[in-house]
């Protein structure tokens, strides 16, 4: 196949929808970011590199982030994560109070934001913040091949001033026993992996393993094991893109996470993992070029896992 030209033609079926939708702006450095932006990366898992548009600028990468903290979060506590967390869609808002009532301070699922501050607090573990984030970004930088990936501090102290719900999610959460470390622990380390930029070719690079169920697919070392893998991308079909999970996985048909910066990683089990950047969001904050050009990738390779 000519994956440069599928890549390319895929770009082009998003052109249309180019600055379309709102960029997030309830975290306000995020609101500055050029709507117009649109890149997409494809690596498949000898490493070879297909690129359209803004696939080397680094964005914001929100809670694409959670996809890495779960995996290294799998590997500290294993199985009992899920004693804290659960594994279910939530057909919600990703920052919505409501069900955490009802299931007693246990997210629904670790791709939510109350899901996800719980996995920090599980990565934490008996360390600190510092040490959580230092792991996480070591991880990244290991498995993208990068030495300079970043917490943007822009992008973190904007998090952090307009992070009211949040807190409220990790207090709630923390009131029914449910985070080992204080909130304003947890809540630094979720603020600061939200915040981590990256690229499209970084990101698709850094989430190869999950293709080549848990090991690095150029080595064959393992990172996570086969077992975890399959549970992590059974979260992210079933939950990795807020309350629309269902409707990319009717589009697409892939293993992907979405975060509100407006990027959307995919993972091809054995091929590979794409990954593509457009700042614009739907109503529920999936990136709305981003997922067409995804739509594109899979019409043009029939790569959804469902074929
Ligand atoms: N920290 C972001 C927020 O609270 C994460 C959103 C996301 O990308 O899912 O909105």
């Amino acid at each position: 196949m000519d994956y440069q030209a599928i890549v390319d033609e895929a770009l082009s079926a998003a052109e249309t929808y180019r600055g379309h939708g709102d960029v997030a702006s309830h975290i306000p450095a995020l609101a500055t970011v050029n709507p117009k932006k649109l890149g997409l990366a494809l690596v498949l898992r000898d490493g070879t590199t297909y690129c359209a548009g803004d696939a080397d600028e680094a964005f914001s990468i929100q809670s694409i982030s959670t996809v890495f903290t779960l995996s290294l979060a799998l590997q500290h506590v294993g199985g009992a994560l899920w004693n804290h967390v659960g594994r279910e869609a939530s057909g919600s808002p990703l920052n919505s109070l409501v069900q955490l009532e009802s299931d007693k301070g246990k997210p629904r699922n670790p791709f939510m934001n109350a899901g996800a501050m719980v996995v920090c607090d599980q990565l934490i573990g008996s360390d600190d913040a510092e040490t959580a984030m230092q792991e996480l970004l070591d991880f990244l930088r290991e498995r993208a091949g990068e030495d300079g990936i970043m917490v943007d501090e822009r992008v973190a102290m904007s998090e952090s001033k307009a992070g009211a719900l949040n807190r409220s999610l990790a207090h709630y959460v923390s009131s029914f026993g449910n985070l080992r470390n204080p909130v304003d622990e947890v809540v630094s380390v979720y603020f600061r992996q939200c915040s981590i930029a990256m690229s499209c070719r970084q990101l698709a690079t850094a989430a190869l393993y999950l293709a080549c169920d848990g090991t690095d697919c150029r080595t064959g070392t393992p990172v996570l094991g086969p077992e975890r893998t399959r549970r992590i991308l059974a979260l992210m079909l079933t939950c990795g893109h807020y309350d629309n999970s269902g409707d990319f996985a009717f589009r697409i048909g892939l293993p992907g996470k979405s975060g509100s910066g407006g990027g959307i990683l995919a993972v091809i089990p054995g091929v590979g993992a794409a990954c593509v950047w457009s700042p614009g969001l739907n109503a529920a904050r999936t990136s709305l070029a981003g997922a067409v050009a995804l739509e594109r990738l899979v019409q043009r390779t029939g790569w959804s896992v469902f074929v």
